[in-house]
């Protein structure tokens, strides 16, 4: 029986028959040949960039006019990211549908300038999932369900689900973890099985590996890199091309013994050092020809569009020409959250606000501050070298009285303040408290039998609770109001998209009184009562903005989020008031920090 007839009778019996051992889940649409894969596994440790480099490879090979789906694949049994600690993963990314996300996902979007969704994202605890559902469904057919082929069969079936949605040329598989884990290991043995039924030129798999320079030596080991490629093989894989993590680059010496080792072509082991920046390794990438190779071990140089290509790449050198241009403003803007020692747990801060400094043109340095530490006493101490504030968006009552008074602190000293989700919610505590008099003001989540509850769980939702799934997630339209300092940063849009992760909002009952106030809210959801952006007027305060969003969340590094980029602003007129805003790239929002009154010296005591 021929390769292609074997594989129709097989998805017409459901693949699950008694008597054949080939178990090859085709989702219904997958045409054989049509998708390629490129798979990166990572060897000997990790914390290597696994994520940026892959992102990385997947952007020139996008740039080429492919089509490139990518998807990370991770051990644990979670069902997705949503209940991590952000102190032990990172961030919490969350896509547009709503899916939460490792951070990684969040890099994949960055540097592909794309939104992503659930099928980019799959973990041992969706595909067991699934798995078990299929068993209680009576869809194996009466037979014992094993690790071989059934779980296996689920990780090909989710890959070629990609392949028929996303219609790509290339679906990019990142396997999270390191080779030899032992919760990856049925990953592993599935991309096995995938390029053995896929056949010649559909499968490339990439190793990350990494080469050690102990100080004591001064010179590049290869041993572990060794081990961890060995390790791959013995898994039954044939790494195509291998990537060699570096401080420095890596000697022809030792890209000749790890291509003897591995039987990896000398022309395909690639020095991968480090590097100024992220933004960097794409075109050390392309330099070094590793997209070729992708190309020619997946036959795909036919599917190249050249003009395309060489767009892409201009837009991408403008960038990093000017990310590499000397910085000669510097501004502080502090962070001000409780998860402050770990940079991760604010990825997309931090990138959101990278993407402002290239912007435009000044240097950012970001001041963690642990608000655990924060009280009405010693906020000044830590807030009065910063030119803006930051409160971003967190769980749980812990530090969140420090949060308050860094707001008041913005609020009342004109420092330019953006509040992003529990931040946008302390403004209106703060706000509540000490502009209306409101005392008792607080939110329901810190305090669920406080006198005043101007933040608590809509109505609708409170119908939910119990019943989990009751968190706003995603991406959802915000209707902003015309003529307001945000739809000006937004160039005047009607609404836009952004994306949410909260449980807690405004309580409708006192949004009156706090507009009565002077606090207004400029952007709310479509269709519900819910405040999803607020604004004290220019003439009060040069830029105090929240929103109940994570903007950071969308912002790309050729796209900074209009919000950051105002709050960036408004930081460089703080920091430099004499000086002329034009001086910046872009001149789009400067309207609106131009019409900031001027600032009062904060006293120092
Ligand atoms: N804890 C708040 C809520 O659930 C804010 C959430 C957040 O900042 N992501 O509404």
């Amino acid at each position: 029986m021929n390769d292609d007839v074997q594989q129709e009778l097989l998805a017409s019996l459901g693949n699950a028959t008694q008597d054949t051992e080939f178990y090859t889940p085709f989702p219904p649409g997958y045409v054989k040949g049509r998708t390629k894969y490129v798979v990166v596994l990572g060897t000997v440790m990790s914390g290597l960039g696994k994520g940026i480099f892959s992102s990385s490879l997947a952007k020139i090979l996008k740039d080429k006019g492919l089509r490139v789906s990518p998807i990370k694949m991770e051990g644990y049994l979670n069902i997705d990211s949503g209940t991590l600690n952000p102190y032990r993963h990172g961030e919490v990314f969350v896509l547009d549908d709503g899916m939460e996300t490792d951070m990684d996902l969040g890099t994949y979007e960055r540097m592909l300038d794309e939104n992503l969704s659930g099928g980019n994202f799959t973990t041992s605890g969706q595909i067991f999932t699934r798995i078990l559902e299929r068993e209680r469904h009576g869809q194996y057919l009466g037979r014992d369900v094993q690790m071989i082929p059934h779980v296996t069969g689920e990780v090909k079936r989710t890959l070629r689900q990609l392949a028929v949605d996303s219609k790509s040329d290339i679906v990019f598989v990142e396997v999270g973890g390191t080779v030899g884990d032992y919760e990856n290991g049925y990953f592993i043995e599935a991309i096995r099985e995938l390029a053995y039924e896929e056949g010649e030129q559909a499968v490339c798999v990439v190793a990350l590996t990494y080469i050690m320079e102990p100080q004591s030596l001064g010179e590049q080991k290869s041993k572990a890199a060794q081990l961890g490629l060995r390790q791959v093989m013995q898994a039954g894989l044939q790494p195509h091309i291998i990537a060699c993590r570096c401080p420095t680059p890596v000697i022809e010496k030792v890209r000749e013994k790890i291509s003897m080792f591995s039987n990896v072509p000398l022309r395909r082991v690639f020095s991968m050092h480090d590097v100024a920046s992220i933004y960097l390794v794409p075109e050390m990438l392309r330099e070094a020809g590793m997209d070729r190779e992708v190309l020619t071990l997946l036959g795909l140089h036919d599917r190249v569009n050249q003009r395309l290509e060489d767009r892409a790449r201009r837009t991408w050198q403008a960038f990093i020409d000017k990310l590499q241009l000397p910085k000669e403003k510097t501004v502080t803007i502090a962070v001000t959250g409780k998860y402050t020692s770990l940079r991760d747990a604010y990825a997309s801060i931090d990138k959101a606000l990278e993407h402002c400094s290239v912007y435009t043109g000044c240097h950012i340095n970001i001041r963690w501050i642990d608000t655990t530490e924060i009280n009405a006493r010693n906020v000044m101490d830590h807030l009065r070298a910063c030119h803006a504030i930051i409160v971003p968006g967190g769980f749980g009552v812990r530090g969140a009285e420090g949060k308050i008074e860094c707001v008041r602190f913005a609020r009342e000293n004109h420092v330019p303040y953006l509040g992003i989700c529990l931040g946008f919610q302390m403004a209106v505590v703060e706000f509540a408290r000490n502009v209306c008099g409101i005392a008792g003001a607080n939110t329901t989540e810190f305090d669920p039998n406080c006198s005043e509850p101007v933040i608590d769980v809509l109505p609708e939702q409170k119908k939910l609770e119990g019943l989990g799934g009751n968190m706003r997630l995603g991406g959802k339209d915000v209707i902003l109001k015309a003529g307001s300092n945000i739809s000006r940063l937004y160039d005047n849009a009607a609404s836009v998209r952004l994306r949410f992760r909260h449980r807690y909002e405004v309580e409708p009952r006192y949004i009156a009184t706090l507009e009565k106030a002077g606090l207004t809210f400029s952007g709310h959801a479509p269709n519900q009562p819910i405040m999803q952006m607020l604004e004290l007027s220019t003439a009060v305060h040069p830029y105090f903005v929240g929103t109940q969003a994570h903007p950071c969340l969308t912002s790309r590094p050729l796209r900074p989020d209009p919000l950051f980029l105002g709050l960036v602003r408004a930081a460089i007129e703080r920091a430099y008031p004499q000086q002329v805003l034009s001086a910046i790239a872009g001149e789009a929002a400067a309207e609106q920090v131009k019409a900031s009154p001027p600032q009062p010296q904060i006293a120092v005591s």
